[in-house]
């Protein structure tokens, strides 16, 4: 059996960028920047009122009751060339720009208007209430490195400095399909005898998209050797290509079959509990997952080999999940041969230190208590058991949310 580590490093050691391509910021969430941002602009551009109030010379507030003449109105979207002069004020708006003269905005809260004049209630520091041209991003500011992916916010702060369209690297088109002839699609009616629901490839579709990928679907392979080799000829005109099932030791283990005597195909036993047997290679030009069949095992699998791959395709700097130190719940008993994925609830983060306990059945059918889990503790190779207390290794998936709809014990 291989380590994980030296099956992961020897996975990632065959994937390469895809190259790189422009996108409008409307689509650039999830993906990955091909070059450093340096700001072409200052953000904000000018600087302006933070609060609603009165644009006035600090000095004139440094005492409570100064009484200013009120010489204009600034709107945010205008600009003045009115310069306010000592014993002067101009009412100013949340983000106009600061007029000439003034230096210092009086929140309208601490003030009260007299006829043309507003009185100022309160002592005020200078530049109180001013944000500063570039106080949020100075122009010529290195803003965000090559190998980040984009979340939100980083699409957020591209628009501000003006950046609408910005360099990434291309998404792999993915190729995926189930392999079995028990399986039955999800929303079919009824279910024959024998029969299965197809779960691998609604889930896989979901964890491509996750994965910021491009899917492309090729549906339910019945473990026919000449249907499979054809869908895989079709599937290798994709980036990648993701299969579940047929690659352990049973007899009709198609994908093995077909597969087996090709010699840029591996097949493993990786050192890892569930998803032991994995396939990695090409098929033509397309990288190559057989992932195994059982739904935990094709999770687990895809996590540790296809997720990080498919991440460093895209040129993504982070491509493993972080993982934080928790204290387990209870004693977990696991096979000292392997490295264990159990799928665990993680309590008590609201206080730390963080605790996990099992989130339901640990078979590798069993995919409801890993939609109950926040994440993966792993139980290290040479371990075969983890006390009540004992420090363990969490890779989280998610953070805990709600839990109502079902209780994972
Ligand atoms: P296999 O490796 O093909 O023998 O599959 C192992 C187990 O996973 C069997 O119990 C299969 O029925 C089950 N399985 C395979 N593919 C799927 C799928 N797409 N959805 C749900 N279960 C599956
Ligand atoms: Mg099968």
């Amino acid at each position: 059996m291989k380590p994980l580590e030296e099956a992961r490093s020897e996975v990632l050691s065959s994937v390469g960028l895809l190259g790189v391509e422009h996108v409008p910021i409307w689509q650039a969430h999830g993906r990955v920047l091909a070059a450093d941002v340096v700001a072409p602009e200052s953000v904000p551009p000018f600087a302006n009122s933070a609060m609603d109030g009165f644009a006035v010379r600090g000095a004139d507030v440094s005492a409570a009751g100064a009484v200013l003449e009120v010489i204009g109105d600034l709107p945010a979207g205008s600009s003045s060339h009115t310069e306010v002069g000592t014993g002067e004020a101009i009412k100013i708006m949340t983000g106009a720009p600061m007029p000439p003269g003034a230096d210092t905005v009086v929140r309208v809260e601490d003030t009260a208007m007299e006829g043309s004049k507003v009185i100022i209630s309160s002592a005020v520091e200078r530049g109180t209430s001013v944000r500063p041209a570039g106080g949020d991003v100075p122009e010529g500011h290195l803003v965000f490195t090559v190998g980040t992916r984009l979340t939100p916010m980083h699409v957020g702060v591209l628009a501000t400095i003006g950046i609408g369209m910005p360099a990434v690297f291309k998404r792999p088109r993915v190729a995926f399909m189930s392999t079995g002839d028990e399986l039955t699609p999800p929303d079919a009616e009824g279910l024959e005898p024998g029969a299965i629901r197809d779960s691998n490839r609604p889930m896989l579709l979901a964890l491509l998209e996750d994965a910021g990928v491009e899917p492309v679907d090729l549906g339910i392979i019945p473990d026919d050797p000449d249907v499979l080799r054809d869908a895989l000829a079709r599937a290798a005109e994709a980036d990648v290509v993701v299969s579940t099932g047929g690659v352990s030791m049973g007899d009709y283990d198609v994908t093995k079959m077909v597969l087996k005597g090709d010699a840029h195909v591996d097949f493993w036993q990786v050192a890892i509990q569930p998803a032991k047997p994995f396939a990695f290679g090409h098929i033509g030009d397309a990288l190559f997952f057989g992932l195994p069949g059982n739904p935990v095992s094709v999770l687990v699998s895809f996590e540790q080999f296809a997720r990080p791959s498919l991440l460093k395709m895209q040129g993504a700097r982070h491509v493993l999940r972080p993982q934080l130190v928790a204290s387990a719940g209870e004693t977990f008993a696991t096979d000292p041969e392997k490295t264990v994925f159990v799928r665990v609830l993680v309590e008590g983060l609201e206080a730390g230190p963080p605790i996990v306990v099992k989130s339901g059945g640990q078979a590798s059918n069993v995919l409801s208590a890993a939609a109950a889990a926040d994440g993966f503790a792993l139980v290290p190779r040479g371990t075969a058991t983890i006390e009540r207390g004992d420090p363990l290794m969490v890779e989280m998936f998610k953070w805990p949310e709600s839990r109502e709809w079902i209780d994972g014990r």
